[in-house]
């Protein structure tokens, strides 16, 4: 899963990325209003966090330009602390959630993986795929009870995956969300990845659709 930090204040912009990085989400960090605009205009993300105070063009502004260009993706606002107007203006510009500053990172971090798994339509924040389990809380994964050790990179693919069971996901779809954009992306090792997840997790676990990409079924029995 990747995400877009816009955010002025270097100190938490910082802070917010080597966090998310941490629990396993690759992430973009923009320090103005313009850069984060096009940003989210032209790289495919899976939610983004959009400072309302920002140089250049403000945050509204921003979102309000990327709902009327039709992105999509589910975005939650930083707020300052106690403005009722700024959580109202928000939300009608077409925010999905906000959280007013100063925050708890654990509490940005369950808003965020909500607002993933709503967007991707994931009830439950435990993700199944026959006898493998995803825990986007913990980030760990077990294969009938048993954990399995995954690197960073197979998580991210996998978890990608695994919120969009059963569709059929393009490597390029993979690469869009599983790299930052300072990430050498080589569409091959993508191919690397997944034979590394068959073997950890069994040859079935990740379908190969010959030109189109990779799916995730639920396995037949
Ligand atoms: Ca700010």
């Amino acid at each position: 899963m990747r995400v877009l930090i816009v955010e002025d204040e270097p100190n938490l912009g910082r802070q917010l990325r080597s966090t998310l990085e941490g629990a396993g989400y690759a992430v973009d960090l923009a320090t103005d209003g313009e850069d984060g605009h096009y940003l989210g205009s032209t790289e495919n993300y899976d939610a983004v966090i959009l400072d309302l105070g920002l140089p250049e063009v403000d945050g509204l502004t921003v979102l309000d330009r990327w709902r009327k260009e039709g992105r999509k993706m589910p975005v939650l606002v930083l707020t300052a602390r106690d403005s009722w107007s700024d959580k109202v203006a928000g939300l009608d510009a077409g925010a999905d959630d906000y959280l007013a500053k100063p925050f708890q990172t654990e509490e940005l971090i369950a808003r965020l993986r909500a607002l993933i798994r709503r967007s991707s339509g994931n009830a439950s924040s435990e993700l199944n795929a026959g006898d493998i389990r995803l825990d986007t809380r913990s980030g760990k994964v077990t294969k009938g009870g048993e954990p399995v050790k995954l690197t960073a990179q197979e998580y991210k693919l996998l978890s990608y995956l695994m919120h969009h069971k059963g569709k059929v996901v393009s490597r390029t779809e993979l690469i869009e969300h599983i790299y930052d954009q300072d990430f050498d992306r080589d569409s091959n090792t993508i191919e690397v990845f997944v034979t590394r997840i068959r073997k950890k997790l069994g040859p079935d676990v990740i379908t190969t659709i010959r030109g189109l990409g990779y799916s995730l079924e639920e396995p037949v029995s």
